[in-house]
């Protein structure tokens, strides 16, 4: 055996002894509330499929649709040959749809918070970054060589003695998720927006999660805390609400996005979006506000009724009930990864959550309500946490 062999042997021992070992559970069937898992039916209660589209059979025939017309793949990046009238019609729709000027799609938000700070700023800025922010936005600030500051979660005080720290900078961005993955929290974008305009600071919010959910029409964050036009950059997925395969994207002013345009890295040397990602995106956005409003009421009602129901039988959630993740803590380390064992045997798909993936002692089982499930779903999730609360230290 090679020495790096045992090496990385060894590594990765650490790694699964450390709770942050990642065990993929195969799925053979479609993505949906129903799922199979080595022959075994479950209830999915972990994905982001907030409208249930991403293995509906609605967008499967559109896909199918826009394979015929537009073909497979483009074989191109944007700027050589890969840019077919699809990728504009739909650059044009977020941008109406979020009320930007412009927008720039990515294969992945990822992408567009990996492309997005090492291009707009540079030594002698600053970024100020919400120490709960996802990895996306961490790696693309890493990236960059602007000075980093990274507030404590929401911390609206330490956020502005950073603020005041770097006067001197020449340009000042403040970056937060939209909503909070973990707690299911939202950003206090007012707040936020505030302080950007009393210190000149533009603010970048990545919505991912908040796409397609928040606010009276869905629009997401911005909606939701009725801060539009005070945003200068929203990043955010067709991964999750919004369809549910892949690709994301930048909504800005006009001159930040065609800066991206031309400078934006994962942008230019990686290749573009699918065009049936694309059409089937167009298609969502294009129809939103008629095909899915039934489907926005009911996730609502859902996550109402589920929180409501679940903290009856005396747990704990976190979050205010804004949005469909609903974490249910355990404190405890062993309850999380027992009870979502616990759970799994009755035939209830979802994760528990250790160190160092949040806090100490803030262990939970997170639930993620999705409109592809039924009232009879729920009631069969909630009668699974009633037989096991016993299993609670
Ligand atoms: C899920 C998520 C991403 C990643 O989105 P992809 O399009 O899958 O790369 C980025 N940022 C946040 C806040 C997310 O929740």
């Amino acid at each position: 055996m090679h020495s790096y062999q045992s090496q990385l042997q060894g590594e990765l021992a650490e790694i699964m002894a450390s709770g942050t070992y990642k065990e993929e559970k195969i799925i053979s069937s479609r993505q949906g509330a129903e799922i199979e898992i080595d022959g075994k039916k479950l209830l999915n209660f972990c994905g982001n499929n907030y409208l249930g589209l991403a293995g509906s059979e609605s967008l499967a025939q559109e896909a199918c649709r826009a394979i015929d017309q537009a073909g497979y793949g483009m074989a191109s990046v944007r700027f050589i040959c890969g840019t077919q009238t699809i990728h504009k019609k739909l650059e044009e729709r977020v941008a109406r749809f979020f009320s930007f000027d412009d927008a720039i799609l990515y294969s992945s938000c990822f992408d567009a918070n990996a492309g997005l700070f090492e291009t707009l700023l540079q030594a002698g800025d600053a970024v100020f970054s919400d120490e709960l922010n996802h990895a996306s936005i961490i790696d693309g600030i890493r990236l960059c060589k602007a000075e980093r500051f990274r507030y404590p979660h929401s911390n609206m005080d330490e956020l502005e003695q950073q603020l005041r720290q770097a006067s001197g900078a020449r340009r000042k961005m403040i970056a937060t998720d939209g909503v909070f993955s973990m707690d299911g929290d939202t950003a206090r974008l007012r707040a936020i927006c505030d302080l950007a305009e009393k210190y000149g600071a533009w603010v970048m919010v990545d919505d991912s999660h908040g796409s397609g959910v928040l606010g009276a029409n869905g629009r997401g964050i911005i909606e939701a805390c009725g801060v539009a036009g005070r945003v200068d950059i929203l990043t955010s997925t067709f991964g999750k609400a919004l369809g549910g395969a892949c690709g994301g994207f930048t909504a800005a002013r006009a001159e930040i996005v065609e800066y991206l345009r031309q400078r934006s890295r994962p942008y230019l040397f990686s290749n573009s979006l699918p065009p049936v990602v694309a059409a089937v995106s167009l298609h969502v956005l294009a129809h939103f506000d008629t095909l899915y409003t039934a489907a926005r009421k009911s996730l609502q009602e859902h996550t109402a009724y589920f929180r409501e129901r679940i903290a009856s039988f005396g747990y704990t959630l976190s979050g205010d009930g804004s949005h469909p993740i609903t974490p249910v803590m355990t404190f405890d380390e062993k309850a999380a990864v027992e009870m979502s064992q616990a759970l799994y045997e009755k035939g209830i798909y979802v994760r528990g959550f250790t160190y160092p993936v949040v806090p100490k002692g803030r262990a939970r089982i997170r639930v993620q309500i999705s409109a592809a499930h039924t009232r009879e779903h729920l009631d069969r999730a909630l009668e699974a946490f009633y037989e096991i609360k016993n299993l609670r230290p």
